[in-house]
């Protein structure tokens, strides 16, 4: 008898976004003339810029004739995009990161998944609350939690992120292994200064304990002085892996590139206490269940660090930025509480007391606007909407006008 992974059921039934497509199809249903706009799931609506589409033709065309074809690559990338990340996105902000720590991969989603799978079944993880979920699920999946009870799995230690700590997770009152970081954050487009990134790495330090970063939404940082990689915090390469994604930066959701930094001073610990080389690790794992990324999509990626390619994808992000500043007007005139925005495409909108699926299906149902519910990310986001700025400002400002009817 083949027996499931018992894990699998502690998991909430569906995945959020399946549950928010199901209700939008039953909505769309029952009223088909309804035209609805989507500022729910964090999806991007530009094409790929110009640049991008060079580079990504460039290596189709390669892979039409015998002498340029590519077969299977380098599961870690090619070497001309894990130059380019280090330099670009590393070097010259002045963060140590070299080409060979960098893994190139198909997104940050399954990296963030994975990576977990490095570390003992045993080891206490602290995840902020609301939270991205894949962090959470996959480690429910891989049996370190207990069951779900209220709302919340047993054995993970949750960091509360409130109006009250101005949505940033506080140092653990108990002892952690590892930490799940993300700013830019999804979903509630907060940012940390260099300061609240300073707290944990020196916990990390101190504690022999590992940060997960992820900054997925790193390009969408406005204010200069806030970091844009926590290797800009002095001492991060011993305790901080980093996930990217060019799904955001640069239009790659269904195009699918990402990385994740591994620095080689990265050390976790065996059963013995004896230093494992989490770099070591992650190769391992990564050439044994990863074969690379296409190479036109390399390519592709290359263009964007390349002169055309870095403005054009400042524009695209520049376009979000403003449909973010679009809501946040909106939502601010409508007398809501919100946070994010600024340097995010997310705004998280408390909604004066509402149930966040209430207050979805209000807006569902009086404006045909798709948010998401904030519940959906963890019970700290149980009286929250996230409202996601990708779309285009046309249908931003057709959601807003309507909003300002449902709402006032
Ligand atoms: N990390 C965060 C915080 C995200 O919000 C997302 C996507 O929404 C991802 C990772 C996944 O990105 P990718 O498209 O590279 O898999």
């Amino acid at each position: 008898m083949i027996r499931a992974n018992d894990n699998y059921s502690k998991l909430k039934a569906s995945y959020l976004f399946s549950d928010i497509a199901k209700r939008v199809n039953d909505y769309q249903k029952k009223n088909p003339d309804a035209d609805i706009i989507r500022l729910g799931i964090g999806d991007v609506t530009c094409a790929l810029a110009p640049a991008i589409i060079k580079g990504f033709h460039q290596g189709v065309e390669e892979m039409a004739l015998d002498k340029s074809f590519r077969g299977y690559g380098p599961e870690q990338g090619y070497e001309f995009l894990r130059q380019a990340i280090a330099k670009n996105d590393f070097q010259d902000k002045g963060c140590d990161v070299a080409a060979d720590e960098i893994f190139v991969s198909d997104g940050a989603k399954c990296d963030c998944g994975n990576f977990q799978e490095l570390f003992a079944g045993d080891i206490k993880i602290a995840i902020p609350d609301p939270v991205y979920p894949v962090y959470l699920d996959t480690n429910v999946m891989a049996g370190r939690t207990g069951k779900n009870v209220d709302g919340r799995y047993e054995g993970i230690v949750y960091l509360d992120c409130e109006k009250q700590n101005n949505f940033l997770p506080q140092l653990p009152k108990e002892p952690v292994d590892l930490i799940y970081l993300c700013f830019p954050n999804n979903p509630t487009g907060s940012t940390a200064t260099k300061q609240d990134l300073k707290v944990w790495v020196d916990y990390a330090r101190e504690n022999k304990a590992l940060i997960l970063f992820d900054a997925a939404y790193e390009a969408f940082i406005r204010e200069d002085e806030l970091p844009r990689s926590i290797y800009e915090i002095e001492g991060a390469r011993q305790v901080a892996v980093e996930f990217r994604s060019f799904s955001k930066t640069a239009g790659f959701t269904g195009t699918r590139c990402g990385f994740t930094v591994v620095p080689k001073d990265c050390m976790i610990y065996d059963s013995t206490g004896a230093k494992v080389s989490l770099h070591a690790m992650w190769n391992r794992r990564h050439t044994t269940k990863f074969n690379g990324v296409s190479y036109p999509v390399q390519k592709a990626a290359e263009a964007v660090y390349s002169p055309e390619g870095k403005k054009q994808v400042a524009e695209q992000i520049a376009y979000y930025l403003n449909n973010a500043d679009v809501i946040r007007k909106t939502v601010a005139d409508l007398g809501f509480d919100y946070v994010g925005g600024k340097n995010a495409p997310y705004i998280w909108i408390d909604g004066k007391g509402r149930d966040s699926w209430e207050f979805f299906d209000l807006l569902l149902t009086k404006a045909s606007v798709v948010c998401t519910p904030g519940g959906g990310f963890g019970r700290c986001g149980n009286s929250y909407i996230r409202i996601s700025a990708f779309n285009s400002l046309e249908k931003v400002e057709t959601a807003m006008e309507r909003l300002k009817k449902a709402l006032k």
